[in-house]
């Protein structure tokens, strides 16, 4: 089997792999679970200012990267026909954790991060990008993007994380938030850890866990809840 393969076009490749180099997605890298290639996208850049943007058609303020050079860029990558081919764009479909569990099992992808203003349209349709948008906000670049996406897909290669934390997960969209988590010391600032966690009543922690996530899922998240409800409803009928 060949290792998952992240192809990053940067106008910055020195920001990699930058915090993707420590911890478990940095072992992994080490160990060669997964490789990493940040290229840049000024290499392809044809004047003699390397320049690789210019003034949004139409006006307006800011700057645009052109088609022919991101084009260029992309195709001097040379990525497999199937690799997914990705824009960091916060117009893009949001990333969710089965999104990412789908291109955790894939081969890899090839992720264009953005600058300025974005990105001339062209390019996107001419070579197929696929928008993908961490959340409702905007970045000044898609590099601390396309760095939580890898990390999201990383921690998921066979491999990289302990069994016990692997183990299969219902997908985010319709399961709990995580109940709350405590440790030594048993008093902190007056405040205990809760009883049962430390009873040694197996059910009685899992009972106690579940009622927890429940309780903070339909508080923070009612559209999880409300997602998980629908299933459990579909499910039971
Ligand atoms: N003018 C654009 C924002 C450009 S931000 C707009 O209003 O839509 C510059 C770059 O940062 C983008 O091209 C993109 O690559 C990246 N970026 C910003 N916010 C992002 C987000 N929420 N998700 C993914 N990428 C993002």
């Amino acid at each position: 089997m060949s290792i998952w393969r992240a192809t990053v076009l940067t106008l910055f490749p020195d920001m990699f792999p930058g915090p993707l180099g420590v911890s478990l997605a940095g072992k992994a890298l080490a160990s060669g679970i997964w490789a990493l290639e940040a290229r840049d996208i000024r290499a392809s850049a044809t004047d003699r200012h390397r320049s690789v943007d210019d003034t949004p058609a139409g006006g307006g303020p800011g700057m645009v990267l052109r088609a022919d050079i991101l084009a260029a860029a992309i195709d001097a990558a040379d990525a497999p026909p199937a690799l997914p081919r990705l824009l960091m764009s916060p117009r893009g479909r949001p990333l969710t954790q089965s999104g990412v569990r789908e291109l955790a099992t894939g081969p890899g992808a090839l992720i264009v991060c953005g600058r300025f203003e974005g990105v001339d349209q062209r390019v996107i349709e001419a070579r197929g990008l696929e928008e993908v948008s961490i959340g409702d906000y905007v970045l000044s670049g898609g590099e601390i993007a396309a760095m939580a996406l890898i990390d999201a897909c990383v921690r998921l290669l066979p491999g990289v994380m302990g069994k016990a934390e692997s183990g299969a997960q219902e997908s985010f969209s319709d399961t709990l938030l995580e109940y709350p988590q405590y440790t030594r010391p048993q008093t902190f600032e007056g405040r205990a850890i809760p009883d049962i966690l430390t009873s040694g009543d197996h059910a009685k922690v899992a009972a106690w866990r579940t009622a927890e996530a429940e309780a903070l899922t339909s508080v923070r998240r009612p559209d999880l809840w409300a997602a998980r409800q629908l299933r459990k409803n579909t499910t039971d009928g």
